[in-house]
């Protein structure tokens, strides 16, 4: 999805307005979506994208412009990587202090420098026009929420689903089981769209759910086809079946392949061994 150009602030629905996080790039596309919420003189800031130069300007003149001169209420965050935390200091800084609410992430919040307020799974958020229910979807990171906006029957996805591309599962706070729970567990809801983290809005979300399960079922079953067949090393799993990928998101596509191999693992479908040298070897168990 690198090099897909979208507008830098735009009304996708009566009570959404998105405004870009300014951070295109490869993992990012065009840059983070930050969403302004709510129809009345406040509105809720969900994520603060990286802390780019120039996003203050765009998020006050979409205040001014697109929500009538609204002020800017709390800020609510789907997860602590930094192209979704990382504007946080500099929006309080310029809008004042006000709650910065996320799910926990304690090794990694300790790193983050303003105050952090605890939300847990199933918590409402309010603002006139709108109704946000949080929900926990672990996998792409341990504290990832989406938030489920009732008026519409949409969900805010941040990482977990994208408008373009696929998620990565990083090594870090990644889990390839979870991620795939999370995703099941959000077809029960009703859903008439997806307002992702990155890229354009989603309007088949049960489709796009199903597109990204077995997307992934069809991965784990591609590495569980090479590693069958002798391959037994990430880097040459992921030369083997990534042929598609341009080479600089090899990095990232073996982080998601070593999520998978610790999915089979602990499904006891994968055993690793350690050579002299202390290099990794995969076989099926
Ligand atoms: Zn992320």
């Amino acid at each position: 999805m690198q090099g897909m150009t979208l507008p830098d602030s735009e009304r996708w629905s009566p009570r959404v307005v998105v405004v870009r996080g300014l951070n295109p790039g490869p993992f990012t596309g065009p840059g983070t979506n930050t969403y302004l919420l709510g129809t009345g003189s406040e509105r809720i800031l969900l994520d603060t994208g990286a802390g780019v130069d120039g996003y203050l300007d765009l998020l006050e003149d979409a205040l001014a412009t697109s929500c009538g001169g609204a002020r800017l209420g709390d800020v609510l965050v789907t997860h602590t990587h930094p192209d979704h935390l990382g504007g946080a200091p500099a929006v309080l800084e310029h809008f004042g202090e006000r709650r910065v609410q996320k799910m926990p992430w304690p090794e990694r919040d300790r790193h983050v420098s303003v105050g952090i307020a605890e939300i847990g799974d199933g918590e409402m958020f309010e603002t006139d026009g709108v109704r946000l229910r949080a929900i926990h979807t672990p996998g792409h990171a341990p504290d990832h929420l989406c938030f489920y906006l009732e008026e519409e029957r949409a969900l805010f996805t941040g990482d977990l689903v994208l408008g373009a591309g696929t998620t990565v599962i990083p090594l870090d706070g990644g889990d390839m089981a979870l991620y795939l729970d999370s995703l099941r567990r959000l077809l029960d809801l009703e859903l008439d769209r997806i307002y992702p983290g990155h890229g354009p809005y989603i309007l088949k979300p049960a489709e796009k759910l199903r597109e990204y399960i077995d997307h992934r079922l069809e991965r784990e079953r591609q590495i569980l086809t090479v590693v069958a067949e002798g391959v037994t090393t990430v880097e040459q799993m992921v030369e083997r079946i990534y042929t598609d990928t341009p080479r600089y998101l090899y990095p990232a596509a073996g982080q998601s392949v070593r999520s998978h191999l610790g999915k089979l693992q602990k499904e006891h479908r994968a055993s690793r061994t350690l050579d002299a040298g202390g290099e990794e070897h995969w076989s099926v168990a």
